[in-house]
């Protein structure tokens, strides 16, 4: 195995999963009678470069066809995070009527229609069918395609060079990282500004996170990386802010090497200098994750099964990649937890991937009334909680896995 961005020999091993089926491939009850094809998860490390990545098994087509289940405008916390984001950066870079923005992966077109309403021409760029279509809805104008250097010409033939490119919660997913940079460089006016989001792989390590690797998430990514992986290309990086989303995120600013700039803010040498003390440049950083992954993977097994034991009924609320992730690694089938409540229209009424666990719609809650509802998308744990307080009414109470087991 090789570096997919420097070609160096993988040789610092991560975390190995075994094997999962792709994360986002919810099925349908059809789907059930056929069989599932699973795909060896593990994840190494670039000592030469420090890029975290998955070992290359599946092209992005197996991953994100057209019944893609991810809409973003599910979460409150996340359309508050967008809104934010939008106000920032029309202030801080000035952005008009006069400005593009093209945004990459534009999922249900939540964000862009932020933009749209402060009257900053946009475009976004979505190669899921479901989500694009979501987004026209919207009024977004949608380019249904992968993002890379093959399609820079067609992107600019539509008016020019962008202003602001926002790849937030892009990067990880996708496969050829030198391409889809080089392509941002190409697309941006010479003052142009790329913003990036991505979660941060020292919250991952920090946290035993190790239900965030999932097959659509090629890299997992660190200042240190990004800034050589942009380097490269020649971009370079001006700002970096700590977000919480998605269990602690990095949001970086870039410009252009070649470009006016603006001059870099003292946060990106003091976090790159934290990364330095952590070692995120050292195998040693790396080695003991396995083992962590391995200890909250059994302690959450041990809790269900006691739970089981007790005659108590447990349920699971958020269809979530990462829930994928955790109980495909675990083993837990239907038997140990009934089933999974979501929002998402699109999720219920099919089965989780690997576990064949049927989502339902919320309302199963009240009518089954569970003993332990298991919040799989752990990031979003005091908001879920929140919405289903009614629980409480028949003593229910919830569980997260990650960091460490904690029942509340
Ligand atoms: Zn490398």
């Amino acid at each position: 195995m090789t570096c997919r961005f420097c070609g160096h020999a993988l040789t610092v091993p991560f975390l190995d999963l075994g094997t999962a089926p792709p994360s986002n491939a919810y099925l349908s009850a059809d789907a059930l009678r056929e069989p599932e094809r699973w795909y060896p998860l593990r994840i190494l490390v670039c000592p030469d470069c420090w890029l975290v990545q998955t070992t290359d098994i599946l092209g992005p087509r197996d991953l994100f066809d057209a019944d893609y289940g991810y809409f973003s405008s599910v979460s409150k916390t996340w359309l508050d995070h967008v809104e934010r984001f939008a106000e920032h950066t029309v202030k801080r870079f000035n952005l008009s009527a006069r400005s593009r923005v093209l945004e990459i992966a534009t999922n249900d077109g939540c964000l862009l229609e932020r933009f749209a309403a402060r009257e900053v021409p946009c475009l976004g760029v979505e190669p899921t069918a479901s989500t694009a279509v979501a987004a026209r809805g919207r009024g977004i104008e949608v380019v249904e395609e992968f993002f890379g250097t093959t399609l820079v010409d067609r992107l600019i033939d539509t008016g020019g060079r962008f202003d602001l490119v926002v790849a937030n919660n892009v990067l990880a997913h996708v496969p050829d990282i030198r391409d889809f940079v080089d392509g941002i460089h190409q697309v941006l006016k010479p003052d142009g500004v790329v913003s990036f989001e991505f979660p941060w792989l020292v919250n991952m390590v920090q946290s035993g996170q190790f239900d965030t690797a999932y097959h659509e998430h090629y890299s997992y990514l660190s200042l240190t990386s990004v800034d050589r992986v942009l380097r490269d290309v020649g971009l370079r990086i001006f700002d970096v802010q700590e977000l919480p989303t998605h269990g602690g995120s990095l949001r970086i600013f870039a410009e252009r090497t070649d470009g006016p700039g603006r001059g870099v803010t003292s946060a990106v040498p003091a976090l790159a200098e934290r990364e330095s003390q952590l070692g995120v440049a050292s195998e040693a950083f790396y080695a003991g994750f396995q083992g962590r992954a391995e200890r909250i993977k059994n302690v959450l097994l041990s809790a269900l099964i006691d739970a089981r034991g007790n005659g108590q009924q447990v349920v699971a609320y958020g269809a979530a990649a990462k829930g994928n992730t955790l109980l495909n690694f675990a083993g837990v089938r239907a038997d140990l937890l009934s089933y999974v409540a979501d929002r998402s229209p699109g999720k219920i009424g099919r089965f989780m991937p690997g576990s064949r666990i049927p989502i339902v719609e919320e309302a199963r809650l009240r009518e089954t009334r569970p003993d332990l509802i298991v919040i799989l998308p752990w990031n979003l744990r005091d908001e879920i909680a929140g919405q289903l307080v009614y629980a409480r009414a028949w003593s229910g109470s919830f569980l997260t896995a990650v960091p460490d087991l904690e029942r509340f």
